[in-house]
């Protein structure tokens, strides 16, 4: 017996994906609610300006609502296993994200990125890549604006081009990128998911239905997702990986990019530091050639490409070092990639919510790197422990302190790299409010 539903949609969350597909379903005539368990939530006021008319439950989650609806549109920051999520599927009501409304609406190709580190970054230099070969390109998804913002916005775009996380991949079916990327894979929200492979299933989704796929020839999880259905573009890091085209290269004692035999750009010509960041930039130009962009206006645009704020980001030189923010490296693995992309001797500054991780990978990178390391907040007692033998360690309250330690601890000419391989919420708001914190107490350092 079909179910009788009164609701063509509940959303459930009023972030800023739940906000846009509210609006979005509203807008094309939908009877919509909403329902978010916090009592205010962020979105409320600016959702009943905008359509009053859409009921918002507040406070839990109402499972007789939910049941009344046709489809459940979930935000990314909901857990699916949640119980009132479980019980919609059981009843076989469809469960759906904001990505997927997006797929169903969009006609302009996507390009579409995915990976545990490095998605802003890929995402943000196709998007120059796209502007500099001429293409009418929009950049979007998890690091915002969501997709269905875009939509609304810019609905003549001739290409969307967007960061998906994992949590956006699971309730999305029918996106069909033109082209689609997988940078890396490294352990990461395993509180969400039971164990790797199930991660690496929910980015996997990225590649169902893409024209073309680019992957990551060096990292076995990523490997593993190649089925032989999509024509795929490897890249790697190393010298002599048979079937990548795109690769890093050293010809005449110089490091570059490379396509093949041929050279294509130096890797000092990146402003976007470290050997992760060059790889980021193979991950574009593959993508850039699979949509048949120029290779010189590619390059060009890399040239001028300045890392986003909070990823690698130079501070400056002040007391003779040069301090960097990669606040946004918020696990082992993207904390790593920094480190070993250092030049120079490094202090690095690291600490919050270590959210169970293991620093194996860290520690082996500061053991090659590290003048010394700096640790604080929540768990600030297990990085201390996991790095003790690669470096010396000093164990601090907060980063104001750390700042002051890693000042002590570096030498003129050193680099200071606060990389936290944690997340920041024991302390700050987001890793934002962690950037810019380090880059206050970095601007108020006195010169010697
Ligand atoms: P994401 O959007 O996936 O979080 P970002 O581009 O915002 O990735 O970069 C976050 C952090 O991850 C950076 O600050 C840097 O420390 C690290 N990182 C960036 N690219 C890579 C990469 N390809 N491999 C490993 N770590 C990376």
């Amino acid at each position: 017996m079909r179910r009788v539903t009164e609701l063509d949609a509940v959303v459930l969350g009023l972030g800023a994906s739940g906000f846009a597909s509210a609006c979005h379903l509203a807008a094309a005539g939908q009877r919509v609610a909403i329902i978010d368990s916090r009592d205010q939530p962020p979105r409320e006021a600016e959702l009943r300006d905008r359509y009053p008319g859409i009921p918002v439950h507040t406070g839990g989650f109402d499972d007789a609502l939910i049941a009344r609806a046709a489809e459940i549109v979930i935000s990314p920051g909901l857990d699916p296993r949640h119980p009132a999520i479980r019980e919609a599927r059981r009843r076989g009501q469809s469960v759906i994200g904001e990505v997927e409304l997006f797929a169903r609406s969009v006609d302009a190709p996507v390009m579409a990125i995915t990976g545990s580190n490095g998605k802003s970054t890929v995402t943000r230099m196709l998007a120059a890549m796209a502007g500099s070969a001429g293409v009418d390109a929009v950049a979007g998804g998890n690091l915002g604006p969501p997709a269905l913002t875009l939509l609304e916005s810019r609905p003549d775009a001739a290409l969307f081009i967007l960061e998906l996380s994992s949590f956006q991949l699971e309730s999305t079916v029918s996106l069909k990128p033109q082209v689609a990327a997988v940078l890396n894979l490294s352990p990461d929200h395993l509180d969400r998911y039971d164990g790797m492979a199930e991660y690496a299933a929910a980015k996997a989704r990225i590649l169902q239905g893409a024209g073309h796929a680019v992957l990551n020839a060096d990292d076995d999880w990523v490997r593993g997702m190649d089925d032989g259905s999509t024509p795929v573009s490897w890249f790697s890091a190393g010298q002599a990986s048979g079937a990548a085209r795109w690769r890093l290269g050293h010809v005449d004692g110089v490091d570059w990019l490379m396509h093949d035999d041929q050279p294509l750009l130096q890797q000092r010509a990146l402003p976007a530091m470290g050997r992760h960041n060059a790889l980021n930039a193979l991950a574009a130009l593959a993508m850039g050639e699979a949509a048949s962009w120029p290779m010189p206006s590619m390059c060009r645009a890399l040239e001028a490409f300045q890392p986003l704020p909070h990823r690698g980001e130079q501070l400056g030189i002040h007391c003779d070092r040069r301090w960097i923010n990669d606040s946004k490296a918020t696990n082992a693995a993207s904390a790593a990639a920094a480190v070993a992309g250092m030049e120079q001797p490094v202090v690095l500054i690291a600490g919050g919510d270590a959210k169970g991780q293991s620093f194996e990978l860290l520690a082996a990178a500061l053991a090659e790197r590290g003048r010394a390391a700096v640790v604080f907040g929540r768990d600030a007692d297990a990085l201390a422990r996991a790095l003790a033998s690669s470096a010396p360690v000093e164990c601090v309250a907060d980063l104001k302190t750390a700042v002051e330690a890693a000042r002590r601890l570096s030498r003129p000419g050193d680099a200071v790299l606060l990389s936290p391989a944690c997340a920041s919420l024991d302390q700050y708001t987001d890793y934002r409010a962690r950037g810019e914190h380090f880059r206050a107490l970095v601007e108020a350092l006195a010169d010697e």
